[in-house]
């Protein structure tokens, strides 16, 4: 099927086919240029019906016209194009041979040839399909939508659901005899147009509501919102989209006007859209329309529900989805990486981005997602789908935070965005997805890894945000200081040995290997690493990702690595005995070796290595210094409290205290505004383990590693508890924190 459009616009046509008045389209077409707009604006006029406009556009597109309320539509068929796709795009498939799909289009006067060649094409070759296009009237669309998503919900249903057959509640044709012009002004107008709801009697506490779409669940809930708001009863009547148009032109005014249609008009007065959209001030007894919009979100303990009281959730325009979907390409594009250009701003609270989602613009509202993120130090962005709404959390300073609860109306729009932004597959919404996207947010360049995971109330997605600055952080900054600084460095300049990162996941081990290689890192040496996965970009550095499924393992990788002559080699992580015999053998051949093993303190990474089949002196005479690290969080210097040290923990800690001038212990405040929950920023906790005769000899003995740490301790070697504990005399952190992070 061919989809050309035909040599004329739509104004043209209609007059053409004696839809419209010579002169009328003469004066619309100088004042709406293209095609959807004058569509748009014939449709809120009442100048051509909407069947004889979807003929028309029809005819112009040059695709058949159809009508599918009421057929037998067949789930498979149904969904060959996703529910979502649907709603998106106002298709909907109705017939199906063979290869050979059969799709109506609402509102093809909208359509550009965009959808053709972009998202439409890709469901075409995913499905190893044709999608033929007709025309279809809106109604027929919503008809056919509405069925999909009951087949969707449950499979059982009958073919035709009866509730959308008929509506259950009384008709009413109104006209300025049964309407009350004081009773209308009740409602705001943009509230009237926005839920195509009206009063058109109002007495003794009783409104008559005239509701254009019965289905429409927003409009009970808003009913009775204002019911119970307002003390009042409202009984419903079914009403046309024409009554509730004479309405919305007649709002305000003391009394009813004439029926305005095509055939009584006289000559059209010169056309404003400004003036069609500026809201004028609604009457002293009219609800406010910030007390509606207001109650759509709630703040309940710093988080922030949308559409509990269920009023409204802002909609995303069907015009202006469709403006995105001719324009994917561009999403992508640089302009909109740097979220601080984008945003206009760089986001600072909760409050800006309850605004931004408002707008309904999904572009900013994913970008300020992101601007928050980098605004709260967030290391992973959750979005979870729910039946009627999703969740919105941040992963900051190693904590869940809930932000957000949405209705669940802007879950699909802003899980297609972030694919979009990320490289995945829209309409895949089956098996998980990764992908990944960099933006600048804050000043700070963020790399986000973005993954997907289907759930049964639809795609949960997690962002990771990795902020390439934090890969440059010096070890002072990560919170080496001290005796452990002064032993770690002296090891460090060593040309050739082994420096294992000990701790549990996510005590920042890579980060800290990143800081080792930075320091080390000059143009005449070089620097490969081995990573799974590569976590940050560092410059002047080689950085491989190993893949164990397709055999290139850390082994591998370092086998290969030796013959490409480096002077400094980072292995992610010694996983078995093979890479552990290797790492020791590179370190002993010349060179610098930095690594990761997963165990809890430095002395017990000795036995460890000895378990994975390493020769004992092997390792001793290879390995320069063992870190063991924590993650703890930090205490905001701003509302912090001073702590009482319950009299047990005096003693252990009187000892570490006579090395600070003026110890003093904090607790975490209430929070404030510079700060999440008393909390800001994380800082690691240390023990350098550096190898001497004794601790040699220990290992070469097999001693298990409390002998191996007495030793280090008898050495000198600050233990990560101590560090705990210096850091909280200092009010870095709470000793509480530091206690319970080294308490193994
Ligand atoms: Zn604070």
């Amino acid at each position: 099927m061919s989809f050309q459009r035909v040599g004329k616009n739509i104004l043209e046509l209609l007059v053409l086919k004696k839809l419209l008045d010579g002169d009328r389209a003469k004066i619309l077409s100088g004042k709406l240029k293209d095609n959807a707009s004058a569509s748009d604006y014939l449709l809120k006029k009442n100048l051509v019906s909407e069947e004889d406009l979807v003929k028309a556009s029809a005819e112009l597109f040059n695709i058949p016209f159809v009508r599918i309320q009421g057929r037998q539509l067949e789930p498979e068929t149904l969904q060959t194009i996703p529910y979502d796709f649907c709603q998106r795009f106002n298709i909907v498939a109705f017939e199906k041979k063979g290869n050979v799909v059969q799709a109506a289009v609402a509102k093809p006067y909208f359509l550009k040839v965009g959808i053709r060649q972009g998202p439409l094409h890709t469901i075409e070759q995913e499905k190893g399909i044709v999608v033929e296009i007709s025309a279809t009237p809106k109604s027929d669309f919503e008809w056919a939508l509405l069925y999909y998503k009951n087949r969707l919900s449950d499979e059982s249903l009958p073919a035709v659901p009866s509730a959308i057959k008929t509506s259950e509640l009384p008709s009413i044709a109104l006209s300025a005899k049964n309407i009350d012009p004081k009773a209308i002004a009740k409602f705001p107008k943009d509230i009237i147009a926005k839920y195509q709801i009206a009063v058109f009697s109002a007495e003794k506490g009783l409104f008559k509501v005239g509701v254009v779409d019965p289905y429409d669940s927003r409009v009970d809930q808003i009913l009775k919102f204002i019911e119970d708001k307002n003390q009042i009863k409202v009984e419903k009547y079914h009403i046309t989209k024409d009554d509730l148009d004479y309405i919305i032109e007649n709002w305000g005014k003391d009394k009813m006007g004439e029926r305005v249609s095509q055939s009584t008009a006289g000559a059209p007065s010169p056309i404003s859209v400004k003036d069609e959209l500026r809201f004028s001030s609604p009457p002293v007894d009219t609800f406010k329309d910030e007390k509606v919009l207001s109650s759509e979100i709630k703040n309940v303990g710093g988080i922030y529900f949308f559409g509990d009281n269920a009023v409204a959730a802002p909609q995303i325009g069907r015009g202006e989805n469709l403006r995105e979907s001719t324009d994917l390409k561009d999403l992508a594009g640089a302009d909109e990486t740097d979220l601080d250009v984008f945003l206009g701003k760089q986001l600072s609270s909760k409050e800006e981005m309850i605004g931004i989602i408002q707008t309904g613009y999904m572009p900013k509202i994913v970008a300020g997602l992101f601007s928050l993120g980098v605004k709260f130090r967030a290391s992973d962005i959750h979005i979870e789908p729910s039946k009627t709404r999703f969740r919105i959390r941040y992963r900051i300073d190693g904590q869940m935070q809930e932000f957000f609860y949405l209705p669940i109306t802007l879950h699909p729009p802003m899980i297609s965005r972030i694919k979009i932004l990320s490289g995945l597959k829209i309409d895949e919404q089956r098996i998980p997805q990764d992908g990944r996207l960099n933006v600048k947010a804050q000043n700070h360049e963020i790399d986000v890894r973005v993954s997907s995971f289907p759930t049964v109330h639809g795609e949960k997605i997690v962002m990771r945000l990795l902020d390439k600055t934090t890969g440059k952080l010096t070890l002072e900054q990560l919170g080496i200081g001290g005796e452990s600084l002064k032993r770690l460095r002296a090891e460090i300049d060593k040309p050739w040995g082994v420096i294992i990162a000990t701790g549990p996941t996510g005590s920042g081990k890579t980060t800290t290997l990143y800081s080792i290689i930075n320091s080390v890192s000059k143009p005449n040496i070089n620097i490969i690493t081995l990573e799974d996965p590569v976590e940050y970009d560092i410059e002047g550095i080689n950085q491989a990702q190993v893949k164990p499924k397709i055999g290139f393992s850390f082994a591998e990788g370092l086998r290969s690595v030796l013959r490409q002559d480096p002077n400094v080699i980072m292995v992610g992580e010694i996983r078995d005995s093979e890479t552990a015999n290797l790492v020791t053998h590179a370190a002993l051949t010349g060179h610098l070796v930095l690594t990761t093993l997963h165990t809890n303190d430095a002395s017990s990474a000795l036995p460890r290595l000895t378990n994975m089949k390493v020769e004992p002196f092997l390792i001793t005479s290879s390995i320069n210094a063992i870190i063991a690290q924590r993650l703890v969080r930090k205490l905001c210097p701003q509302c912090r409290k001073e702590a009482n040290i319950p009299s047990e923990v005096r003693q252990e800690i009187n000892a570490e205290l006579k090395k600070i001038d003026n110890p003093q212990f904090f607790i975490a405040g209430k929070g404030c505004d510079q700060c999440f929950g008393g909390y800001l920023g994380r800082v690691g906790l240390y023990e350098v383990l550096t190898m001497s005769d004794k601790i040699e000899q220990a290992a070469l003995q097999n001693q298990p590693a409390s002998h191996i740490m007495k030793i280090a301790q008898d050495e000198g070697m600050i233990t990560i508890r101590q560090d705990g504990i210096l850091k909280s005399a200092q009010g870095l952190i709470s000793l509480e924190e530091a206690l319970k992070a080294t308490n193994d």
